[in-house]
């Protein structure tokens, strides 16, 4: 099962795709989270892509898919996997769409988390994301057990620099120019799911489980 999740920065795409890797054994692929790896062990991409991400602005198209295509050419992706964070530009959707259609293959569902910007700046300056393992957190919605340690690993949890609200609303605008056309054009593919994302996060994912079956 190969899915991909759409929605504005801190829709819950990542919460929601950590729990469909878990739940169908299919690996959960961020390309955030790859940046933000790079960043930290300070490679060449890291640096470039850093620039980037600070200002709120996407990584360029050519240093962000040829990352993607190699990790989901990788063998843990054989059966399938959950993308989040990517595609965010039609042209990056028709990258990936190709380099499928050449292996007879294709997106099975594209799930539009759906939260409106209101809630968005909320959602983003309470999220917390652990340094060592990348879990996030909200501090009033989902809040780990002890203030600032993450529950899965004992790391220290975060405020990411760019869910600062300035660069927030620069982010914003910049899914609402480049990233929401790829609702239209997975629609217009038959795999467009929208689920409503200001549900609590359970009930997001059982509607999520209810697409997927
Ligand atoms: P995205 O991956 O879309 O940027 P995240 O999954 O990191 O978003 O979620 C953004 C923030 O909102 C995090 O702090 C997360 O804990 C919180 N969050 C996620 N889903 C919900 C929800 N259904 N209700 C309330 N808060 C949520
Ligand atoms: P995320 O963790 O998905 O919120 O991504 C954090 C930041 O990484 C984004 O604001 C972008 O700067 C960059 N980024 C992640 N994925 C992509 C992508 N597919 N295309 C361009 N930039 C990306």
């Amino acid at each position: 099962m190969k899915i991909i999740m759409l929605g504005a920065p801190g829709a819950g795409k990542g919460t929601q795709a950590k729990m469909i890797a878990e739940k169908y054994s299919i690996p959960h692929v961020s390309t955030g989270d790859i940046f933000r790896a790079n960043i930290k062990n300070e490679t060449p991409l890291g640096m470039e892509a850093k620039k980037y991400m600070d200002e709120g602005k996407l990584v360029p198209d050519e240093l962000t898919v040829q990352i993607l295509l190699d990790r989901v050419a990788k063998e843990d992706c054989a059966n399938g996997y959950v993308l989040d964070g990517f595609p965010r530009t039609i042209p990056q959707a028709e990258v990936l769409n190709d380099a499928l259609e050449k292996m007879g293959d294709k997106i099975d569902y594209a799930i539009d988390v759906a939260v409106p910007d209101e809630n968005i700046v909320n959602r983003m300056s309470g999220r917390r994301a652990c340094v060592t393992c990348g879990a996030t957190y909200h501090i009033v919605h989902i809040p780990p057990k002890v203030e600032n340690v993450c529950d899965k690993c004992g790391s220290n949890l975060i405020l990411r620099d760019d869910d600062k609200p300035e660069t927030v609303l620069n982010r914003l605008k910049i899914y609402h120019e480049q990233t929401q056309p790829l609702i239209e054009y997975y629609t217009a593919k038959g795999v467009l799911k929208t689920v409503d994302g200001t549900k609590d996060m359970k009930d997001v994912f059982a509607d999520i489980v209810s697409i997927l079956g």
